[in-house]
């Protein structure tokens, strides 16, 4: 589950709690951590998570990875590992300014690295690629600040446990694909 790719999906909802949610993503702050761990609490409560699940971009904070902390507790289940992947910053910016997703299905394009056949066509769906809006420069500035000041201190939080695998996210789709699975082979094996 992705709680960015949910937010997106709340933000289009013309309801107060929607165009609050917009207003947070434009500017590329988080969003409240009570509303999030809510929100995974939820998400967690549905069919497709009852085999396991991975989350992705939660959780961003200390407060968010006590509230999955206690949802775990819980539901008497426990983290299998965190993965971390280590990306140099202008990889980073280079990979979000040339990001384009698609508006039906969610499938991820990259302009040089990763093109669709069709200029801004999806080649999955025939729907429109665009560029996300905090994937712009000055708002992908403001992401970098906020993961470092309140998302970086999780690494350390979940070393200390034992759960953190350093993935290398320098390089193909492929090949972190494939670091990501010998990772994952590492725990289930
Ligand atoms: P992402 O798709 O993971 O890059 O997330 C896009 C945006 O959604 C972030 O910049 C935040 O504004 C918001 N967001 C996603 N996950 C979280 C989270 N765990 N806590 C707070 N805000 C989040």
């Amino acid at each position: 589950m992705s709680t960015g790719e949910i937010l997106r999906k709340a933000a289009q909802e013309q309801t107060a709690l929607g165009q609050k949610t917009a207003r947070y993503l434009e500017k590329g702050e988080l969003v409240p951590d009570k509303v999030m761990v809510n929100l995974v609490a939820e998400r967690l409560q549905d069919k497709d998570c009852s085999k396991g699940f991975i989350l992705d971009g939660f959780p961003r904070t200390l407060a968010q990875a006590d509230g999955l902390e206690a949802m775990m507790r819980e539901r008497s289940l426990g983290l299998d590992c965190v993965l971390c992947f280590r990306v140099p910053p202008g990889v980073i910016i280079q990979r979000l300014a040339g990001r384009r997703t698609c508006r039906r299905c969610g499938t991820l394009f990259h302009v040089v690295f990763n093109p669709p056949r069709r200029r801004d066509i999806c080649d999955r769906c025939d729907g429109e690629l665009y560029q996300r809006e905090d994937d712009r420069e000055a708002t992908v500035a403001a992401r970098l600040r906020v993961y470092e000041t309140q998302t970086a201190p999780l690494i350390e939080y979940y070393r200390k446990k034992g759960l953190v695998k350093e993935i290398d996210g320098d390089g193909s789709v492929e090949e972190i694909r494939n670091r990501v699975l010998g990772a994952l082979e590492e725990i289930s094996g």
